[in-house]
């Protein structure tokens, strides 16, 4: 199923056949390739090896440091499909997203490229005479990027890069069940790095590896960015080692993701809106809506059209024409069902979520997606579970709404659905929504890159990909000049 695809992306083919792990597809469920996962002394190489490149690398101009970056967007261009193709087998979300994962990391090349001309750093007026000052970014090392399953390829992009226009080194440990993707990727930079020529050895390295080989990334001082993407379990064990020997954290880990849908909204919107964010990728994104917190003069009839919405959905093998793909793995199955049976027990009605196709695919793990209403924003509805799964909440003033959008550990995307300016200024406000991510009349989930993306309190506090997210991968530096024939103090202090 994938050596057609891994060869034409530039896989050597002993790279996923003889290895000692297998790959399985979650399509069907069936060994699609075998890997081997790097131990520690193979990851402490790369990491000295990395940390020469960037000694180099960091001396290039940056305009030319972004000409790699241009190439490499080249470079996934001409292999959109292909590599878009793989990322749907690998996850089983459908062709079509694969495509839009692909064209993401098209997009975050373009905008890396014009950032490499615009490092800006500040002049600051001295308070001495004859002195000015300024802040300046230089690069800052081995930029180490940590990344979940359910964007294979991508949050990879993002990071490098960004990573790499700052001047950075880069050593990616992906998830352990998507190396194919990943060593697609690292086969088509290797092609970028040719075309362009003079790029130090061990620029972007991959490890394949489980979280033993991460932990090595963690807790290594040459790697003062580690940037990792997970559930908020990896997060409450990365952050505080990598903080225990002052590195820093780019954190983006788990959502649980509102939308409020007030009485003056556009249903017919909202209702796609709904579709969108709560089952693509099978509701497996961290942007995912998961909760539905909806006016209760007209949350019946919005349940009546999720439902009948959800009813069309076609289910089954994402490269075909159906918009719901399997679940990653049998594990991911059981945590749904998990999730609902608790959520009955905690008084929910629930619809659908059943396993789907299970004659066709005995292996695999297709479900419909489910709705589940609830009498109140309890413990399973405050947890993050991995699955096409939507909590419905009534709620009868904004403010209680506002209320049950914040009321819960997560904080990284939430949306309104209204017509009424007042609410949608006030969601966006300083007591409005407390996540990082904050839309009106869009879904929770497909953010663009321009903007900076990321969440608060156990999503992590990390932003990257757009806006100003690309000073989190410099070292800031502030230069003070003297050009007088004095040496006078800062505050008037006089020391003579
Ligand atoms: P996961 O936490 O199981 O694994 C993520 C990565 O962390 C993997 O590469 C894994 O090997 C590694 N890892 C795990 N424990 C580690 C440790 N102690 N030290 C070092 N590395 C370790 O997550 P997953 O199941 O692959 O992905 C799903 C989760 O990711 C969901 O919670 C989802 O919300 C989250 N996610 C968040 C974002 C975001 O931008 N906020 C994006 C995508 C996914």
């Amino acid at each position: 199923m994938v050596d057609g695809l891994l060869k034409g992306l530039g896989v050597s083919e002993a790279a996923f056949t003889n290895g000692g792990y297998p790959v399985h597809t979650p399509i069907d469920g069936s060994q699609v390739a075998s890997v081997t996962l790097e131990d520690k002394a193979a990851v402490a190489g790369k990491i000295d090896l990395a940390h020469q490149a960037f000694l180099s690398w960091r001396d290039v101009p940056a305009p030319r440091r972004g000409e790699l970056v241009r190439v490499f967007g080249e470079v996934l261009r001409k292999n959109k499909e292909q590599l878009g193709e793989l990322v749907s087998v690998e996850t089983g979300k459908i062709f079509q997203e694969g495509l839009g994962e692909v064209q993401e990391m098209i997009d975050i090349c373009d905008f890396a490229v014009g950032l490499s001309r615009q490092l800006y750093g500040l002049t600051i007026a001295s308070e001495r005479p004859g002195h000015h000052m300024r802040e300046t970014w230089q690069p800052l090392g081995i930029v180490g990027v940590i990344s979940a399953f359910n964007f294979p390829a991508a949050v990879w992009a993002w990071n490098t890069s960004l990573a790499l226009v700052c001047g950075n080194a880069v050593l990616w440990k992906p998830s352990e069940k998507t190396p194919l993707t990943a060593l697609a990727c690292q086969a088509l930079f290797e092609q970028a790095l040719k075309i362009f020529g003079q790029a130090p050895e061990g620029l972007s390295q991959l490890i394949i590896g489980d979280r033993e080989a991460g932990e090595v990334l963690v807790d290594d001082p040459r790697i003062p960015l580690i940037s990792a993407t997970g559930s908020t379990r990896m997060g409450k064990e990365v952050g505080p080692r990598v903080a225990a020997r002052f590195g820093r954290c780019i954190l983006e880990l788990g959502g649980n993701n509102a939308m409020i849908l007030a009485p003056s909204a556009d249903l017919d919107l909202a209702v796609r809106g709904i579709l969108f964010s709560a089952v693509g990728t099978a509701g497996q994104r961290c942007t995912t809506l998961r909760r539905l917190i909806v006016h209760r003069s007209i949350k019946d009839e919005v349940v009546a059209r999720v439902k009948a919405a959800y009813a069309k959905v076609r289910i089954g093998d994402p490269r075909k024409d159906n918009l719901i793909g399997p679940l990653i793995d049998k594990q991911a199955f059981q945590s749904m069902q998990g999730a609902l049976s608790q959520a009955r027990d905690e008084g929910g009605q629930v619809f659908g979520g059943e396993r789907k196709l299970q004659d066709q695919y005995p292996n695999a793990y297709y479900v419909s997606p489910a709705i589940v209403e609830m009498p109140g924003q309890s413990a399973v509805v405050r947890h993050e579970t991995f699955a096409p799964i939507l909590y419905v909440l009534a709620y009868d003033d904004f403010e209680e709404a506002l209320r049950l959008n914040n009321e819960v550990p997560q904080g990284l995307s939430s949306c309104i659905f209204t017509l009424d300016v007042r609410e949608a200024e006030r969601f966006q406000s300083a007591s409005g929504s407390d996540c990082g991510i904050a839309n009106v009349n869009i879904g929770t989930s497909g953010a663009e890159i321009g903007g900076a993306f990321g969440g608060e309190k156990e999503t992590g506090g990390g932003r990257e990909s757009g806006s100003d997210s690309w000073k989190a991968y410099m070292r800031r530096q502030t230069n003070t000049i003297n050009y007088s024939r004095e040496l006078p103090l800062a505050q008037g202090i006089v020391f003579d």
